[in-house]
């Protein structure tokens, strides 16, 4: 259907900003996704402006609920920042509610201090109470085995209830209450309740209901089941194929096992035997089972292994048809223990989840892999190699349409491939930044002559190390504020920085240094941006790592990104190679294509995370003679400027490209 003047005036008197040209694009082609019911998958560089050109589109004139999916807290404050100024712009009164979980939305500060997010739920259950009787609301609930608490958002609805907190009755609020904030973000939701004593938590939930936007963490898209004629935004949905996996992959300990175990002891009930007799037997496949670390397994191995220790199929079976004495399980321990326990708490369920996605899942899209865990915690996990289970199951809720939206999301085709969508609305839309902003240079050799690359063979090749070190050093030298360079592993990472500092190269940098570690916390780049924004600074960071995803290095945090070799996933890594082999099973190449999608996807995002607004300017630098062959998986936005260097073209001459770069801009 053709897009008329009308809808276009409609688009342009919503967008809070005058449009250019990609954007109007971008939101004419989201109304048609949404008008057609169709699945879309959308790339727009950093700073485009995304999030308000879908929030414009999905609210011109469409009577549905947009479900808005994103990463970290601060995106999704983003998108409620932008719907209020869609609404100041506009005049709308568009309402929109951020959901939060416990520890951000509790009023209770000393339960938020609680790491354990399970330990959290239980307590804040175990407080709710009816008005009228002052009984355990969830006592009641529990009382029908059916019942399991999950994320059901209707549980609330019509009943007075309240939280028993250490300061007084907190309401928790079966109907809206007037004068709640249109625009609810965790702050201003945590503002309203404390003044109006209501529960922030269960108010968002309720919230999400009938609130026109809801913004939630990527966690909530396997617990919401209601999409019905729902608009379902994915943003950031580079990460969809892993999310899908991850999402319907399952794991279980030793531990765990161990743990089951110890419950049923503390019962002590004859009825319970037989099922303690089956967490015995459970257990000895945990401790004594052959299988070695990093083994990959079929069900049929895990299976046979299981049998020899007398755990049978149909005594899988039967307990996975017994659920009732699961909830007798958990009957009884309440007893014993004198109060409330979640039932999703106990590790029985943990148990018992786990065997029952394995023995249901479908077999020829899962493999199993043992670990040992340092011998400490041996586990199995069953772990799912096909996106398209999940996704199956998102679609199966029938949205309305289902936006995928990103920076990079590259090649489309393939991803909606492998995620099964057939005939998906694909497009990728320039950037609203002046190209002149950009510059992208690979280099093939260093100072020194030695050609650059991390590639398995020369891995260990001091040479092309130190010749590494002189190139990181002359590109940041030249660098105003801060460059982050990032390497495709710890290991990588480690053995550079060492041989450089052995061989004194990091003398000659003219920049503080700051370093991502394995357990280096989001302050170093607090630490790290501080100092960028005051003279020449360098981060080194891992791709894949904490920083290269989700993180931004915004104007002169990252006037420069700069890329050490090619981060190609370690091809020992057994699960990339089942990976792999699943998809080359399928069709062949498609393994391969994967593993270069990994990569590259990899690679883009980290180079992204320098633009990030339509003035802002950086360079990137791509260190490894195989992006010559490989200059079409790079990111669409940055084709035209990109340069490939000649070898031995002298560094001064390089010098004086970054120095031309940033002489034009200051
Ligand atoms: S009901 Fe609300 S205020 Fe009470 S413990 Fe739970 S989250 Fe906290």
């Amino acid at each position: 259907m053709a897009f008329t003047k009308g809808q276009l005036e409609l688009l342009k008197s919503i967008f809070p900003y005058d449009p250019y040209p990609p954007q109007t694009e971008y939101m004419k082609d989201v109304f048609s996704i949404i008008e057609n019911n169709k699945i879309g998958l959308l790339e727009a560089p950093s700073g485009f402006g995304k999030t308000s050109a879908l929030l414009t589109a999905a609210l011109s004139g469409f009577p549905y609920q947009t479900y808005y999916y994103s990463r970290t807290h601060a995106q999704m404050k983003q998108v409620a920042q932008e719907l209020d100024r869609i609404n100041k712009k506009s005049g709308n009164s568009f309402s929109c509610v951020v959901r939060g979980s416990r520890n951000q939305l509790c009023l209770d500060n000393d339960l938020k201090k609680i790491r354990d997010y399970r330990v959290i739920a239980e307590i804040c259950y175990s407080r709710i109470k009816y008005t009228r009787s002052n009984k355990d609301f969830f006592e009641e609930f529990y009382s029908k085995a059916e019942n399991t608490l999950g994320e059901n958002e209707e549980l609330f609805l019509g009943k007075n209830l309240y939280c028993d907190s250490k300061f007084g009755k907190i309401n928790i609020p079966a109907t809206i209450p007037d004068n709640v904030p249109l625009i609810a973000d965790i702050e201003s939701l945590k503002k309203f309740c404390l003044k109006n004593k209501i529960c922030p938590y269960f108010l968002a939930r309720l919230l999400a209901q009938s609130f026109d936007v809801v913004v939630g963490s990527y966690k909530y898209l396997f617990y919401d089941n209601f999409y019905q004629d729902q608009i379902m935004v994915l943003d950031e949905a580079h990460n969809i194929e892993q999310l899908c996996k991850e999402g319907v992959s399952f794991s279980l300990s030793q531990s765990t096992v161990n743990q089951a175990l110890d419950e049923l002891n503390e019962i002590e009930s004859s009825w319970a035997s037989e099922l303690q007799d089956f967490l015995v037997n459970l257990l000895m496949f945990f401790k004594h089972t052959e299988f070695k670390d990093g083994e990959l397994l079929s069900s049929s191995q895990f299976l046979t292994e299981l049998d020899k220790f007398g755990v049978y199929l149909e005594h899988l079976r039967s307990f996975l048809d017994d659920w009732q004495i699961i909830h007798n399980c958990w009957n009884e321990l309440k007893k014993i223990r004198k109060k409330f326990i979640l039932l999703e708490n106990l590790r029985i369920v943990w148990v018992y989840r786990f065997l029952y996605n394995f023995v249901y899942s479908a077999e020829e899209s899962y493999r199993g892999i043992w670990s040992l865990r340092g011998k400490k915690n041996p586990t199995i996990a069953w772990f799912c190699l096909d996106s398209r289970v999940a996704f199956d199951q998102i679609r199966a809720r029938t949205p309305k349409a289902i936006i995928l939206t990103s920076g990079t999301l590259s090649p489309q085709e393939r991803i909606a491939n492998r995620l099964g969508v057939e005939e998906p609305f694909a497009k990728s839309y320039p950037a609203i930044f002046p190209e002149e902003n950009i510059q992208i240079l690979v280099l093939t050799k260093g100072p020194n002559g030695n050609t650059l690359t991390t590639s398995y063979r020369e891995r260990g090749n001091q040479e092309i190390i130190i010749d590494y070190g002189r190139t990181v050093v002359k590109i940041i030298n030249n660098i105003p504020n801060g460059s982050v360079v990032f390497f495709p592993s710890y290991y990588l990472m480690d053995n550079m920085l060492g041989l450089w500092n052995k061989r004194e190269i990091l003398n000659d940098l003219n920049a503080e240094i700051f370093i991502e570690s394995r357990d280096s916390g989001f302050n170093i780049l607090d630490l790290y941006s501080e100092e960028a924004s005051k003279k020449r600074t360098a981060l080194f960071a891992v791709i894949r790592g904490k920083l290269s995803e989700g993180q931004n290095f915004p104007d002169e945090i990252g006037r420069a990104v700069i890329i050490v070799g090619i981060p190609y996933p370690n091809v020992q890594d057994p699960k990339l190679q089942a990976q792999r082999e699943y998809y080359e099973r399928k069709k062949k190449g498609m393994g391969s294509n994967w593993y270069y999608d990994e990569t590259f996807n990899a690679v883009n995002q980290a180079i992204g995370r320098a633009w990030r607004h339509k003035d802002d300017y950086a360079m990137g630098f791509l260190l490894d003679y195989r992006y010559r062959s490989n200059l079409n998986k790079l990111p669409f936005w940055s084709t035209k400027k990109t340069s490939l260097i000649e070898p031995y073209t002298p560094y001064s001459t390089i010098e004086k490209i970054i120095q031309n770069f940033f002489k034009a801009r200051v």
